[in-house]
């Protein structure tokens, strides 16, 4: 799952336009910002397969962002940082809270099961990587659902459609790109990778909506 998180994060802009998009996008990777940095640092591990199926990713270790129990304390730390640094409402809070825990329940859907229940626990995943094919429908489905809500949200507002078209053909052409590209193998190269493509992420949908939020309730 890589551009398909993004649906939640489009979606909670949607129900609580007061958040930037911004925080949204970054909070629906944030569970993946905090894996690539422990990757880079050597925390959590990554090895890759280039004959598995959908995702060469095998993901041995990951207890500290994608356990249950980690996942909760990170949505509990957006819900707390955007409440607290971002003085956004408590409604407004508990939304990037939800869009954070987003990314743990559609992980599950995809990855073959290495999300532990708890730290050393049982692990669980739907495995849908095993059919590339349905996994990258649902990705792009789910994406159209969360750009859907958010478009007509906008155009609610009287937002034009435009930025927001380009931001959704820029997550298209994201997940094109990523189904070209192979990792080299080097777990650290990944892991940098990954969170500079994050942090661009978050930095365009801050462009996209700029100064806009501060008047939708
Ligand atoms: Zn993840």
């Amino acid at each position: 799952m890589f551009v398909g998180h993004y649906a939640a994060a489009l979606a909670g802009k949607a129900i609580a336009p007061r958040a930037p998009l911004w925080t949204y996008i970054g909070a629906a990777q944030l569970l993946d910002i905090g894996w690539s940095s422990l990757v880079m640092a050597g925390v959590e591990k990554v090895r890759f397969d280039p004959a598995l199926p959908g995702s060469p990713l095998i993901l041995d270790h990951m207890p500290w962002t994608h356990s249950l129990p980690a996942a909760i304390v990170w949505s509990l730390a957006g819900l707390v940082l955007a409440r607290w640094l971002l003085k956004l409402p408590w409604g407004t809070a508990l939304v990037v809270g939800l869009v954070v825990f987003s990314h743990w329940a559609t992980d599950w859907l995809v990855h073959r099961p290495d999300l532990e229940m708890w730290p050393g626990g049982a692990k669980v995943g739907l495995a849908l990587w095993n059919f590339p094919g349905a996994e990258k429908t649902l990705e792009m489905a789910l994406i159209a659902l969360g750009g859907s809500a958010w478009l007509w949200k906008r155009g609610k507002y009287g937002r034009t459609a435009w930025p927001a078209m380009l931001f959704l053909g820029f997550l298209a052409a994201l997940q094109i790109i990523g189904e070209f590209s192979a990792p080299t193998g080097d777990a650290f190269a990944f892991g940098r990778l990954g969170l500079s493509v994050y942090l661009l992420v978050t930095a365009v949908a801050w462009l996209v909506d700029r100064g806009q939020h501060r008047d939708e309730a």
